[in-house]
Parts: structure tokens; C-alpha cells; sequence
């Protein structure tokens, strides 16, 4: 019988769908237990992930029968793709199952951001009244800029649009597409960076794209925008963005990935709550819809596979 280990969280129903077909062992911890996976991986045909479980050449290797491999959301980057390749080992990404989740959570912090509402929240729970020190405003005709215009890309733009901002997008591997059939300019980054009030990160972690956002990508942006990362935590420079915000270069930034997961004290003892900033735990596509979608998807796609 065809065997399959699951290292992370999945939706119970879709779990129950997947014990109807197959051996399935499950434990949402294993992925911390690394002398565990390396030892049983032998004896499985498929593996089922999300982000913390590292598929990498070392586990690879050991995983000797692995024929197929399901990542329960997108980000291919915790898993050695390429020797997948070599090996003819399918790797299956939950493609456009979170999206929606990550386009609520980037409109939704734009707009907390744009308001200050963490600034409010942290004088008022303090006992002040900030009502006329802090100033806000509105979303409704600001530019967002989008880096990386994919699946998620596209759909924060659509997003977007029904807010009333106005999109630019950056994306050099894509077709020019027709600006006025969706409604976005594609630009530059030069553009993005001098034209955006927001800006929001959707492409993936490559030796390529690491550290893109950086003191000059800081330097160039005109209008003190806001930050919004949702991709992988290294494709934004964070003593960089932390500097930028000290030096008033930036007006706030919403963070949902970090270089080190949880984040490192490195960062987190440069932030204060005074700061225009919001931090979660990567969570922007992990919502109860996302998961079953996601679950149901990944565990569909590997019954097909195996049958
Ligand atoms: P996707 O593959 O559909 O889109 C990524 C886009 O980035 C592609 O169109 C690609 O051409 C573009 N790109 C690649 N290199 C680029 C570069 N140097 N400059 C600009 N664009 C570039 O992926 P997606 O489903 O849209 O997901 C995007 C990323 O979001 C994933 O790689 C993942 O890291 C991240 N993600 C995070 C969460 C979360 O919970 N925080 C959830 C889902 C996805």
C-alpha cells in the first residue's frame, strides 16, 4: 500500500479523505524532530509539508522512494526543487489556495497602516488622546505598487482596484499584458519605488531575489511609502527597513515573514510600539477557509498522482 508522511498541520477532513486510500502517518511536530524524519523518510512514497519542514538534500537523499511531494500552500524554497527534478520527484505547490487570504491581508493592513491604527491603538491604550497628533488618511486613489505579479500578485490587484487604489506592477518574467484590460500599469522598479504609497512583495525567494529591498531601494522611494511583505522574509533587507523607518524614509510597514522564523531578537528589539508597524507570524494565508482549500486541494492532487 502506498505510503504517505505528513509533517505539518492539515485539515482534519481532508486528512480523514486521505486514510480512506492510503497509510498515512501524520504528526503536525514532526518537522521540529529532524533525526525522526531523517529516519523513517525511507519508507514513504510521498511527503506532505508546509513551509518549516526543510526537504533538503540530506532528507532527499534518505527519502529514497519519495515519488511525489505536496506543499499545503506556495514558496517552493524550503524544498530542493532541483534535485526533485533530477530524481523525477513531483513536487506539488497549492498554487492560488491562499491567495484571497493574502489579498485581505495586505488591503486590510494597508489600510490599518495608512490610518495609523497601531499608532491610535498604542496612545489610546496608553491613556492619551492622539486624536489630532497623528495624522491619517485614506486608501482611495493611492498608488500600491506590486513586486511580482503571479497568482497572488494579481489578485491583491483585484483587491485592490475594488478599494479604490490605483495599481503599478513589476514583474520582468511575465508577457506584457494589455494595462488597460486589468487596470495596472506595469512599470519599473524605478517607478514603483518613486510613484508607490504602498508597496506589497508577491514573488518567490531565489538567489535572485534575496535582499532585493535594500538601504538603496530605500533610498529611492519618493513618497514615504508602506511596506507590506507577504513573499519570504530575505527578500527585504530588515536592519534596512528598520533603518528606513528611523530615518523617516518609510511610513510603516506590515511584516508576515521574516529572515529567521520565529523572528530573531536581532529585529525584534528594534521595534517599539510607538512604531507605525504591523508583525504576524506568517500568517496571511493561514486563514480556516485557506486550510481547507488548501488541504483538500493537496490531498486531491495526491490521490490523482498515486492512482
Ligand atoms: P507565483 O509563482 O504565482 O508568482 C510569483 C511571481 O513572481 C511570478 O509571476 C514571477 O514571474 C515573479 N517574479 C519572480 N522573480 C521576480 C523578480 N525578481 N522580480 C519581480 N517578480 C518576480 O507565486 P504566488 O502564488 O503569487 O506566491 C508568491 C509568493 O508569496 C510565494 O513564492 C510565497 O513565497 C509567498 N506566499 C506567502 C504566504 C504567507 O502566508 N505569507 C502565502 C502564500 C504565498
Amino acid at each position: 500500500m502506498i505510503k504517505i508522511l505528513i509533517t505539518e498541520f492539515i485539515n482534519q477532513n481532508s486528512l480523514d479523505n486521505l486514510n480512506n486510500k492510503f497509510e498515512v502517518k501524520y504528526n503536525e511536530k514532526l518537522w521540529e524532530n529532524i533525526d525522526e524524519l531523517n529516519h523513517i523518510i525511507v519508507d514513504y512514497d510521498g511527503l506532505i509539508v508546509r513551509n518549516k519542514t526543510q526537504v533538503n538534500l540530506n532528507l532527499l537523499k534518505k527519502g529514497s522512494n519519495l515519488k511525489f511531494i505536496g506543499r499545503l500552500g506556495v514558496g517552493l524554497d524550503n524544498i530542493d526543487t532541483k534535485y526533485c527534478n533530477l530524481k523525477n520527484i513531483h513536487v506539488q505547490p497549492a498554487s492560488g489556495m491562499n491567495a484571497d487570504s493574502v489579498a485581505e491581508y495586505v488591503v486590510s493592513s494597508s489600510m490599518s497602516l495608512i490610518k495609523k491604527i497601531p499608532m491610535f491603538h498604542n496612545g489610546t491604550a496608553k491613556g492619551e488622546w492622539p486624536r489630532t497628533t497623528i495624522k491619517s488618511a485614506e486608501i482611495k486613489q493611492k498608488y500600491l505598487g506590486i513586486i511580482g505579479f503571479g497568482t497572488i500578485g494579481k489578485k491583491v490587484a483585484e483587491y485592490a482596484l475594488k478599494n479604490g487604489l490605483k495599481v503599478l506592477a513589476y514583474d520582468p518574467y511575465l508577457p506584457v499584458l494589455n494595462d488597460n484590460e486589468i487596470n495596472t500599469k506595469f512599470s519599473n522598479l524605478t517607478e514603483i519605488y518613486e510613484q508607490s504609497d504602498i508597496i506589497s512583495l508577491h514573488l518567490p525567494l531565489t538567489e535572485e531575489t534575496k535582499n532585493l529591498i535594500n538601504k538603496l531601494s530605500f533610498s529611492q522611494m519618493k513618497k514615504k511609502p508602506i511596506i507590506i511583505n507577504t513573499s519570504r522574509g530575505s527578500i527585504v533587507n530588515e536592519i534596512d527597513l528598520i533603518n528606513a523607518y528611523n530615518k523617516n524614509l518609510i511610513s510603516g510597514f506590515a511584516l508576515d515573514v521574516f529572515e529567521t522564523e520565529p523572528i530573531k531578537s536581532e529585529l525584534y528589539k528594534k521595534i517599539n510600539p510607538e512604531m507605525n508597524c504591523i508583525l504576524t507570524p506568517h500568517i496571511s494565508g493561514v486563514t480556516t477557509e485557506s486550510n481547507i482549500r488548501v488541504s483538500d486541494f493537496i490531498v486531491k492532487k495526491t490521490i490523482e498522482y498515486f492512482n
